[in-house]
Parts: structure tokens; C-alpha cells; sequence
């Protein structure tokens, strides 16, 4: 049974370090499956459109994304191409709760990366999809929307 992980808040420095690629074969294994489907639970546990593993504490490029109530398991991405076209919405984020600001992401971008399966995938994503995707692939980088977002309010109840 899939459970819930503890999210990594910021500041915390493991949101701030440059992940790293697994190997693939990592993929046949027990404990790897578990930490996707993991993942995906705690994800929508949350409300979150995407979750990446630095955010539940580790350093390693994966991260999943709600494509309209589909789960996609994104594994050692690589952005190939960003559109020139950017657009503007306000974005937040699991790991800095109650805060949301506006951020300029590409319209459009593709992305290479490996499945759950370890088979390849070339996508096309635009607007929303692409935003979530930016956003995720930022936190495998080290990168907050809040080192980009303008506008920056904090909700408190
Ligand atoms: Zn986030």
C-alpha cells in the first residue's frame, strides 16, 4: 500500500542541491516502484499538480505530475526545447506552504525522459502541463519559484 511521505519544507538545503540522474535498471526494483507510487499518493494526498523527489527528501531526478488526473512518473528529464512564447500565472508550491506569486514560464516546451517502465519519452507539453513541468524540473535543479515569482503573497487563515 502506497503511503504518505513527509514533505521537505523550505528552507531546507536538500530543495536547494542539483539532483542527480538513477540508474534505470533502479526501476526493476521493489523499493522504487514503492517510491513512486509513494509519490503519486502523497501528491494527491496534497492537492499538489506535481511533486518532486526533493521535496519528500531526496536528491534524485524524478519527479510525478497530475496531467488531468493522470499520473505521469517523469525520471531523469531533460528539457530539449522552450517555446519563445512565455505566459504569466501564479504558481505555489507543497514545500512553501500558504505562498503564491506570479511566475513567467515558456508556453510550450519538450522533454525527454524515462517512464516507470524505463522506456523513453519524448513529449510536447503547453500551458498548464508545461508550467507544472518547469516548476518540477526547477525543484531537481535546486531552483523555488519564489527566486522567480513577482508578486509574491502569503495566505494565512
Ligand atoms: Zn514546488
Amino acid at each position: 500500500m502506497a503511503k504518505i511521505l513527509p514533505i521537505t519544507i523550505a528552507p531546507n538545503k536538500i530543495l536547494r542541491e542539483k539532483s542527480k540522474d538513477i540508474n534505470p535498471e533502479d526501476l526493476n526494483k521493489a523499493e522504487m516502484k514503492e517510491l513512486l507510487l509513494d509519490m503519486e499518493k502523497t501528491m494527491l494526498q496534497e492537492d499538489g499538480l506535481g511533486l518532486a523527489a526533493p521535496q519528500i527528501g531526496k536528491n534524485i531526478n524524478i519527479f510525478v505530475v497530475n496531467n488531468k488526473g493522470k499520473t505521469l512518473y517523469i525520471i531523469n528529464p531533460k528539457i530539449t526545447k522552450r517555446s519563445w512564447a512565455k505566459v504569466v500565472d501564479q504558481e505555489g508550491c507543497l514545500s512553501i506552504p500558504n505562498t503564491f506569486g506570479d511566475v513567467l514560464r515558456h508556453k510550450k516546451i519538450n522533454i525527454n525522459y524515462i517512464d516507470e517502465k524505463g522506456k523513453k519519452q519524448k513529449i510536447t507539453a503547453s500551458n498548464l502541463l508545461a508550467r507544472i513541468i518547469q516548476h518540477e524540473y526547477d525543484h531537481i535543479n535546486g531552483v523555488l519559484f519564489t527566486d522567480k515569482a513577482e508578486n509574491i503573497i502569503v495566505k494565512t487563515d
